[in-house]
């Protein structure tokens, strides 16, 4: 028998922790093998004044501290694409030649290419990344689901890339999902304690009006909550994010899912937009 194997697809050091620790955790005691595939080396992020100066550069903190989280989560392997931080949609940074989203605006192919080859040598059954609409909006978000998105359908097109690894055929794709319930009481949250909900986390940059909007069908749920303190601590190992201190918003994210991670399940596409799985792994061959 073969081993189970998930790739996750995500774009900074601090996604994989603050958006989907438990699940990983849960899968990895489980005994799957799960691999973090991190597009972008996090080099646009805010960095604390205190943690300024012992290192570097930005990306070099970043990394370290995803070498914090994945020890803790127990990723098999992290890949890194190692493309610059886009900043925020309609920054200067995001028309860096080097960044993940002008690099998917001019030529996609390179992106696309790039996982196409990590899904043939990884060999995934499932694998995961953002929903369309990146989470919140994060242009780099946006870049590497696009890409993961082309590159789960081309995987197994023997005409595609023929002179790399053989094709492969991945059986799932999932998109990460907030149920629409959690983020309606989140709004009421942030409203009751005189926060906008359209300028929310350390940047004010998150709008938690337009996540509501580009939400998704949840169609499967996880119950992660024997891992809810694996989470915290991968989350905490991203001090220069926030991570470890109260009141940043994928806590209180993470609060309101409670034990239970959601995804929309892209492939096999649902017939109807229903709750009808509770692992991942449901319906796989292995
Ligand atoms: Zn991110």
């Amino acid at each position: 028998m073969d081993k189970k194997r998930i790739l996750v697809a995500f774009a900074h050091p601090d996604d994989e922790s603050f958006g989907l620790g438990g699940l990983i955790a849960k899968y990895v005691a489980d005994g799957v093998d799960v691999y973090y595939v991190c597009s972008t080396n996090g080099d646009v992020g805010t960095i604390p004044e205190h943690m300024q100066g012992q290192y570097n550069s930005i990306a070099e903190l970043r990394l370290s501290e995803l070498a914090c989280a994945s020890a803790k989560l127990g990723f098999t392997e992290v890949v890194k694409l190692g493309y610059k931080d886009s900043g925020m949609m309609g920054s200067d940074t995001s028309q860096d030649p080097s960044c993940s989203w002008y690099i998917w605006n001019n030529t996609p192919n390179i992106m696309i290419d790039r996982m196409v080859h990590e899904i043939r040598r990884i060999r995934p059954q499932v694998v995961i990344t953002f929903n369309k609409y990146g989470a919140y909006g994060h242009p780099d978000h946006i870049a590497i689901q696009r890409a993961t998105t082309q590159a789960f359908k081309l995987a197994s097109d023997p005409n595609y890339m023929p002179d790399d690894l053989p094709p492969y055929t991945p059986q799932k794709l999932y998109y990460t999902n907030i149920p629409k319930r959690s983020l309606q009481l989140g709004i009421w949250l942030l409203r009751l304690r005189g926060q906008d909900p359209r300028r929310v986390g350390v940047n004010k940059d998150i709008d938690v009006l337009a996540i509501l909007e580009n939400c998704e069908p949840n169609h499967t749920k996880i119950n992660i909550r024997d891992y809810l303190k694996i989470w915290d601590e991968a989350s905490a190992c991203h001090v220069s994010q926030g991570g470890g201190r109260r009141g940043i918003v994928p806590f209180w994210l993470r609060k309101l899912l409670g034990g239970h991670q959601s995804l929309t399940r892209v492939y096999p596409q649902p017939t109807r937009d229903i709750i009808d799985e509770y692992d991942l792994f449901e319906h796989v061959t292995i």
